[in-house]
């Protein structure tokens, strides 16, 4: 079974990334009434606490949400306006304690006439998911599926309406999980040509990580669809050597992920204005050293 659990990661700098677009590209859909089919092929556990010891933030989301919660709102482009009101609503005061997955987050923005469906294939994540959804009133409208959701999305496409988002946001604890978006994307612009994909990806020194965003752009390409690429570094991916407090250099270590990017095959038109705007900004207040930067790339 995994070792990988979204709970420590929840809130940092990819997640900032990663849901601020999920946001945007929902809000620019939800302005046509038709239905939206919504699918989170890798859900997590939906809501996380950050502040175990009930006293501050802790983990990874130090350096995410906590550095933009009490940022004026006014200071801020308006697609990570939107995502810190959506952090906001959960949170009691100031500060961040407890932090919305993409569950959570996609939930807000639903209308009656959405469909929400939800894979998470690790028992003790698909219990929480269960729990923290049931907190809200989902009805019929949230489907929560303890399986594969690679292969699980293949019986929802085409939903209905002809109106579908799907979020493909893997741990990559696997190895596979590199070829398997792949396979999967592939599968589903067959299935469901006009459906808007957005696929989650570590920048880390790895060949299939590397080559991901490529192959999804050739894809894209040969099936005549649109597509976007937006990237966020917020450090340098070097192996750092460290003084100890005795004065001698310690093993190098490679910190943390440094970067990630979000790719998107038949992303909403306004995407590219809202994150030209937040991603310069995303820089500025992710940034933990001068190699920091963003990319924005797409193509019609
Ligand atoms: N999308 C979530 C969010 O933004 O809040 C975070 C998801 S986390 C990066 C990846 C999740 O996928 C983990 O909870 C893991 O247990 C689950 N998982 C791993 N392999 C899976 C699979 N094949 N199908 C469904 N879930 C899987």
């Amino acid at each position: 079974m995994f070792s990988y659990r979204h709970g420590f990661h929840a809130g940092n700098h990819a997640d900032v990334l990663k849901h601020t677009v999920l946001i945007a590209a929902l809000q620019h859909m939800a302005q046509k009434d038709t239905a939206i089919s919504v699918i989170d092929t890798h859900a997590g556990a939906g809501l996380y606490r950050l502040d175990g010891d009930f006293a501050s933030t802790s983990g990874e989301a130090k350096d995410g949400i906590a550095r933009l919660i009490d940022v004026p709102e006014a200071q801020l482009a308006p697609a990570l306006r939107a995502y810190v009101q959506t952090v906001r609503s959960v949170n009691q005061g100031k500060g961040v304690k407890t932090y919305p997955g993409s569950p959570f987050i996609t939930h807000s923005l639903l209308r009656p006439q959405d469909k929400l469906r939800l894979f998470e294939l690790h028992p003790t994540d698909w219990r929480a998911l269960d729990g923290n959804m049931a907190q809200l009133d989902t009805g019929k409208q949230v489907e929560i599926l303890m399986e594969d959701g690679f292969n699980g999305v293949k019986r929802f496409l085409p939903p209905p309406s002809r109106r579908g988002f799907l979020l493909c946001d893997p741990s990559y604890e696997m190895k596979t999980d590199y070829g398997r978006v792949i396979s999967m994307i592939e599968d589903a612009l067959v299935r469901f040509a006009t459906g808007t994909y957005a696929v989650w990806y570590p920048i880390i020194p790895r060949q299939d990580a590397h080559d991901l965003p490529k192959r999804l752009k050739t894809i894209a390409t040969k099936a005549g669809k649109g597509w976007l690429h937006a990237t966020l570094t917020v450090k340098g991916s070097k192996l750092r050597s460290e003084v100890n407090d005795w004065g001698n250099t310690t093993e190098a270590k490679r910190p943390g992920l440094p970067a990630s990017g979000m790719f998107l095959i038949n992303p909403p038109f306004t995407l590219r204005a809202a994150l030209k705007e937040a991603l310069p900004q995303m820089q500025q207040l992710l940034a933990q050293d001068k190699n920091a930067t963003h990319t924005l790339e797409y193509g019609e």
